[in-house]
């Protein structure tokens, strides 16, 4: 193994950027690398680069990626300075990429290696973004698929964006999307609309998304809310809208209704009644008020983060290195596998 010293010399060469967030992933990390060396092998003369990106794991997912060696490509490894979640990882990722095409890839193999050499295809046919669109998820619970699909579904009415449905964060980005990409500054990383934002020539490919090999998810129900909320706000302004409208519509109502009963007073005088009604309207009228106020608390807060103008990520540690050595590809993944089986 020896260390990149002259990174500029490999600039040019380096055809496909992988990049790989990873958040506690120890017992995947050498199975992952396994299968991806092996889909890499196959790939004849081009020249790769794996980045992994260790994003504040409290396991020993950093020194088993140090271990990850491979004889067709160089593996660099980024150590972020703590966890800023997946989204802050990949942009890390991306802003060292030097790939002429960049694919970002999960460390569980939800994201499949062997689907790398359509997806160059695809590249190299003219097509600047490969999505990658799941058409089944697999070992998925049935509430999380349905709340996917209804998000998804809700995120491509509001969005003022053009998003694909059912795709994630496994795609292939061409350099001049990459450079777009990096354009795009703010902290509120949704990165499916970040990644869809440039546009440029477009593809998808379809694949059944398996279920994760080892370890377990590690987005909770609530991050999953977090993330959506943030997605919408992130790319829509339709919901503030959304809210000037209901005002205005029960204010219109209101007008109309406070007409009546004072023509009705007019008329058939004052019978103290309606206590029901009144308090139906008013809670009626509070919730409301409270859910606009709530809508536009989301895009202050998204203000103030962006007014910080906080750094996205702070790397430790970033090393790179090339095989030079006859090691048989990933020797000790052979053993990591034999004890994952027993
Ligand atoms: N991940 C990360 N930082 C986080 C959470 C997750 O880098 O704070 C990585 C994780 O290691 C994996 C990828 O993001 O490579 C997807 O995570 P996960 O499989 O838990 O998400 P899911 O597939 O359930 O959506
Ligand atoms: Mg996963």
């Amino acid at each position: 193994m020896q260390l990149v010293n002259n990174e500029s010399s490999i600039k040019d060469e380096i055809i496909l950027s992988i990049i790989v967030p990873v958040y506690n992933e120890q017992e995947m990390l050498p199975l992952f690398h396994h299968q991806l060396a092996k889909v890499l092998s196959t790939i004849s003369d081009d020249s790769f680069e794996i980045i992994y990106v260790n994003d504040g794991s409290t396991d020993d997912s950093w020194n088993v990626m140090l271990n990850l060696t491979s004889h067709y490509a160089i593996v660099e490894c980024i150590n972020l300075s703590r966890n800023f979640g997946k989204e802050a990882a990949m942009t890390a990722g991306i802003d060292s990429a030097k790939g002429q095409a960049v694919i970002l890839l999960d460390a569980d193999l939800q994201d499949p290696p062997e689907l790398i050499p359509q997806m160059l295809e695809a590249w190299r046919k003219g097509y600047d973004v490969v999505n990658m669109k799941r058409s089944a998820r697999l070992g998925e619970s049935k509430f999380k698929c349905w709340t996917a699909h209804v998000y998804y579904r809700l995120l491509e009415h509001l969005s003022d964006v053009p998003l694909q449905k059912d795709v994630g964060d496994f795609r292939l980005l061409s350099r001049r999307v990459i450079e777009g990409i990096k354009q795009l500054s703010e902290r509120s990383r949704y990165m499916k609309g970040i990644l869809s934002w440039p546009g440029y020539k477009q593809t998808t490919i379809s694949f059944e998304r398996p279920e994760r090999a080892a370890g377990e998810t590690k987005w909770s129900f609530i991050q999953l809310v977090k993330l959506g909320l943030s997605g919408i706000t992130a790319f829509s302004v339709k919901p503030l809208r959304i809210s000037t409208w209901a005002g205005a519509l029960i204010s219109a109502s209101a007008f109309i209704y406070g007409l009546w009963i004072v023509m009705k007073t007019l008329i058939f005088g004052e019978v103290v009644a309606g206590y029901p009604s009144m308090m139906l309207i008013q809670l009626f009228l509070g919730g409301v008020q409270l859910l606009a106020i709530g809508i536009l608390g989301e895009y202050v807060g998204r203000i103030y983060a962006e007014a910080k103008a906080r750094p996205i990520y702070l790397i430790m540690d970033k090393e790179s290195s090339i095989a030079q050595d006859s090691i048989i590809e990933g020797t000790h993944i052979e053993n990591s596998m034999v004890h994952r089986h027993g």
